[in-house]
């Protein structure tokens, strides 16, 4: 081959090794180029897909790059960054940052300090914290720009808070909060805990929880573990558990399991509540709740706007509204008057201060009723010294109203009464006076003494009835009264009434019609007495009948009872007075009953004496002028008994001339010498012997010398009184012959035995009856003569 068709073989064959070469080296680098656009795909994708947000300056703070996680972040609206890329600097979105002049001067010192590396917090205003990183970006060991990168910290923000809160909570707390683990190691312990138990901390982290728990109540800690593993949760459990001086603690204990990110149970959160006091409280409060409920008492509460707030039932008892009618209303519904102005007073007067009242008042009841109430008004406060309201308490008083209502009327009615006996008592006094002195001036002038005489006795008889009647409504009045009862003749007591009555009737010129039924009707009754009664209401009649008017007494006999009434023609009575004429001292009109002469005890007598002998009696008048009828029933004797003898009385008439000169030997013992000497002047008139003493010593020795045949004894002496000086006369060797006649103010059956008891042969009351006393000796002088001639017995 030629040399240059070799030349050309091996020109071509370079040429075509060159293009191959040429052809491999495209190839690899267009290889290349892909990778190169794979990985830079690759690093986009992942800039992109981090959670943090990125964004990169230049050095001049113009924005270069960003991912979307930022956009997303700063939430910018749309193509918002891609149209400021390269131009605009990265305080664009500053408008979301809490405190904007901040960010801005610390971006302007990270610009001129540059340093490498940057850590700040942003504060958004929409309450979410990002941590912002930067990092100094070098390129051939020259500063090119920074990234910053940012992340949303809120979530770990607010969980950092709340633990910190949560520390705060638990130190902060009263309640003892104590962790432990499940083989009861104490794990924590707060500063309640130290309080309450008074370890430290220090003292029991570490050791077991039984260190707290009493011996005896050492199980509990088993029993509290195995429901805790179990996952259940203990509440308000009260149990005792002791403190490092040994004091035993009321505690109520809250028990919860706590578990871990994965639902293990790990340990025991337990708070302790102190609950000593509490229960101490609770106690008290138990009791309080037992008295408000035993207390009859009314209680209100109202509170300062005057709305009440506690209403119990002695409340609703005595106002008649319910309690859950009144709770909640404004007090002036429920209190008007009287009431309402004394609370608003206290409701305003809390303003200044506190005020109590106490008092009495008519409160108005729900159905406008009144009754008289003691009540009493205090302000309330609460434990804590907080005013609350006022507390009313009241109760009802109107009984003790009405009894002090009625003694005031009794206490005046004794003291006119008083006035009145003082005044009925005197008015005898003139004329007995007058006698006297007309007895002492025509001493010689026979028949104007007995004129005086006449009068004298008159007045005297008008006064002993007065102390008579007085004397009976005391013994009523004591139960003392004691009725001699014997089969009467209903006939035998009003005649005996009439014969009494008689003399006043006649003195008024009225006219009495007495009707009685046929036959005799027969009482058991004290003829005396029952006598006593239709006397009183005959002499009422006549003493409150104009002069010639007209009184009936009428008998019927109805069934087992006999009807007595007494009708006259006289003032009558109000139909209000009606009713009260039986009380004692009670007068209808005290002008006229001055004028005639009375206590106002009359029908007082007639009642007792009615009632004690199983009757009833009852006024009636048709009123003023319309004249009076009082009606009597009483029971009529069961006929099987035979009627006795009618007892001896005021009114029994026999031979009643006294035996003038009987010369018996009187001695007469009374410490009132005007009496014991007026009577040995009558007596001595009489013709008898009489000696009269005033002391019990002297009429002893008297006695023994003057040897009398009777004693008249008085037994109420100073000293001795008159049934000791008896019983030691009776005990003297001559002691028995004389007859003792007891002269007392007491006339019961009690004083009778008594007398006779000590001694004496008679009982007399005083005022002694003369022709009586006459009577009495004669008899006591004839049978001691007879005993004494009789042989004596051994
Ligand atoms: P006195 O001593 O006042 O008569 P009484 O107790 O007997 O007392 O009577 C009480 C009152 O009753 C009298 O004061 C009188 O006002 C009234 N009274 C009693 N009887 C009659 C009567 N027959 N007619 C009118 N009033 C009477």
């Amino acid at each position: 081959m030629a040399r240059d068709e070799r030349e050309d073989v091996l020109l071509r064959s370079a040429a075509a090794q060159a293009e191959e070469e040429l052809l491999r080296a495209k190839e690899a680098l267009e290889a290349r180029s892909a990778e190169l656009a794979r990985s830079l795909a690759m690093m986009r994708a992942t800039f992109d897909a981090t959670s943090d947000g990125i964004l990169v300056t230049d050095r001049e703070r113009c924005i270069i790059d960003y991912n979307r996680q930022y956009v997303a972040m700063w939430r910018l609206p749309d193509g918002l960054l891609e149209r400021a890329k390269f131009h605009h600097p990265m305080e664009a979105c500053s408008c979301q940052i809490r405190d904007r002049a901040a960010y801005a001067a610390r971006l302007d010192e990270i610009y001129e300090t540059a340093p490498p590396e940057t850590t700040d917090l942003l504060e958004f205003l929409d309450g979410r914290t990002f941590e912002r990183i930067s990092q100094i970006q070098y390129l051939d060991g020259r500063e090119v720009g920074r990234v910053w990168s940012f992340r949303d910290i809120t979530a770990r923000k607010q969980a950092d808070e709340a633990q910190v809160m949560l520390a705060a909570i638990v130190e902060s707390s009263e309640d003892a909060i104590i962790s432990k683990d499940l083989d009861g190691i104490i794990r924590s312990w707060n500063r309640g805990a130290e309080r309450l138990f008074g370890y430290t901390g220090e003292e029991v982290i570490g050791r077991s929880i039984t260190l707290l728990i009493p011996p005896e109540l050492i199980e509990e800690e088993q029993f509290i573990l195995q429901k805790l593993r179990r996952g259940e949760r203990i509440e308000h459990f009260e149990t005792v558990r002791m403190s490092k001086e040994g004091r035993r603690l009321n505690i109520s204990l809250t028990i919860s399991p706590v578990r871990d990110h994965h639902g293990r149970i790990i340990g025991v959160s337990k708070i302790a509540r102190d609950i000593t006091e509490s229960k101490r409280l609770q106690d008290i409060l138990a009791w309080d709740a037992l008295l408000l409920a035993s207390v009859r008492d009314a209680m209100v509460v109202v509170d300062f706007n005057g709305t009440i707030t506690y209403w119990n039932e002695g409340a609703a008892r005595l106002l008649g509204w319910t309690v859950a009618e009144a709770m909640g209303v404004h007090y002036s519904g429920l209190f008007p008057d009287a009431a309402h102005s004394l609370i608003a007073e206290q409701i305003s007067a809390h303003a200044t201060s506190a005020l109590e009242w106490s008092g009495e008042y008519e409160a108005l009841r729900k159905d406008r009723s009144r009754v008289w109430v003691d009540a009493r008004i205090v302000p309330v406060a609460d434990a804590a010294g907080r005013p609350l309201g006022i507390l009313g308490l009241a109760h009802d008083i109107s009984e003790r109203r009405e009894a002090e209502e009625a003694l005031r009327a009794a206490d005046q009615r004794k003291d006119e009464f008083l006035a009145l006996l003082a005044h009925e008592l005197r008015n005898p006094l003139a004329p007995l006076r007058n006698g006297l002195q007309v007895m002492r001036l025509a001493a010689g002038d026979a028949k104007m003494v007995a004129q005086a005489r006449v009068m004298m006795e008159r007045q005297l008889g008008h006064m002993v009835r007065l102390v008579d009647d007085l004397l009976d409504l005391s013994r009523i009045g004591q139960n003392k009264m004691e009725l001699r009862l014997a089969q009467v003749s209903l006939k035998d007591v009003i005649d005996s009434a009439v014969e009494t009555a008689r003399p006043m009737i006649s003195a008024a010129e009225h006219e009495l019609t007495v009707d009685l039924p046929a036959g005799d009707t027969l009482l058991d009754a004290d003829l005396t007495r029952l006598a006593q009664v239709f006397s009183n209401l005959l002499n009422n009649s006549a003493k409150y009948t104009e002069n010639g008017g007209r009184i009936w007494l009428t008998g019927e006999r109805r069934g087992d009872e006999v009807v007595v009434t007494v009708r006259d023609t006289g003032i009558g009575i109000p139909a209000n007075a009606l009713a009260g004429v039986f009380d004692l001292f009670s007068q209808v009109d005290r002008s006229i009953e001055r004028s005639t002469g009375g206590l106002g005890i009359g029908l007082s007598l007639v009642k007792g004496f009615v009632e004690m002998h199983g009757g009833t009696v009852v006024a009636e008048s048709e009123g003023r002028g319309k004249g009076s009828q009082f009606t009597v029933r009483l029971p009529i004797a069961s006929p099987a008994r035979v009627p006795e003898a009618p007892a001896a009385g005021r009114t029994a008439h026999e031979d009643d001339e006294p035996a003038h000169g009987r010369g018996r030997r009187i001695l007469i013992v009374d410490d009132n010498e005007d009496a014991a000497r007026s009577m040995a002047r009558v007596l001595s008139l009489q013709g008898d012997e009489v000696l009269a003493v005033h002391d019990g010593a002297e009429a002893i020795d008297v006695a023994e010398t003057f040897q009398p045949q009777v004693i008249l004894m008085d037994v109420g002496m100073p000293g001795m009184n008159g049934y000791e000086v008896s019983r030691r006369i009776r005990n003297k060797p001559w002691g028995r012959t004389p007859a003792i006649i007891a002269v007392t103010g007491w006339g019961q059956e009690d004083d009778r035995i008594e007398s006779r008891e000590a001694g004496c042969d008679g009982h007399l009351v005083k005022p002694v009856d003369l022709v009586e006393l006459d009577k009495l000796m004669d008899a006591l002088v004839r049978a001691k003569r007879a005993a004494n001639a009789a042989p004596q017995e051994s």
